[in-house]
């Protein structure tokens, strides 16, 4: 089970204090793209193309690891000037996030993932030893089918994770931006 809890959990990407994380030492981010920067399938928006504007401009490379088609992808890729990506991405598989830490001539120690899904986001940054952070899907009922189940096996183990795992307890949390609206 624990293979399957997140390192830390926020509510959204966009809350995130980056600066603080650079000054932790972190240098290389590795975000998956559906739900968790934008709704599934939708185009980068202007709130996704400022974060990653922000994101280069602190000095992170940045990385997209998806189990969606590389037409998805690329386009998300470009559209916010990020360093590079991996379509289907096979997560919970390791690889494409050791592949992505080689390519950002990163290690574990300065790496950090973001994504929205248990079975395949935080399970797979735990598979390759990254430190992993739960978001909330940006939007949950507009999901495919096979995404909403595992929404509904996702559920106990939330809350098992919620309960085993409160902030007091955790060893590291995600810096968050002191109530500031950036975007
Ligand atoms: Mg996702």
């Amino acid at each position: 089970m624990p293979k399957l809890f997140p390192d830390d959990d926020v509510k959204s990407t966009y809350d995130v204090d980056f600066r603080a994380l650079y000054r932790e030492g972190y240098r290389a981010l590795l975000f998956d793209v559906d739900n968790t920067l934008v709704p599934h399938d939708a185009p980068a928006d202007e709130r996704a193309k400022a974060l990653f504007s922000m994101l280069n401009e602190i000095g992170f490379k940045c990385m997209f690891i998806s189990n969606n088609s590389e037409p998805r992808v690329k386009t998300f890729c470009e559209a916010v000037g990020a360093f590079g990506y991996i379509y289907k991405a096979k997560k919970p598989m390791p690889g494409a996030y050791e592949e992505g830490m080689r390519r950002m001539l990163s290690d574990r120690s300065t790496t950090l993932f973001f994504g929205d899904q248990l079975f395949t986001d935080i399970w797979g940054a735990n598979n390759a030893c990254v430190r992993s952070i739960l978001v909330k899907p940006i939007h949950k009922f507009r999901e495919p089918g096979q995404i909403i189940l595992k929404r509904l096996l996702e559920a106990p183990i939330l809350l098992s994770y919620r309960l085993l795992c409160s902030n007091k307890r955790k060893k590291w949390r995600v810096p968050l931006q002191d109530g500031r609206v950036v975007f």
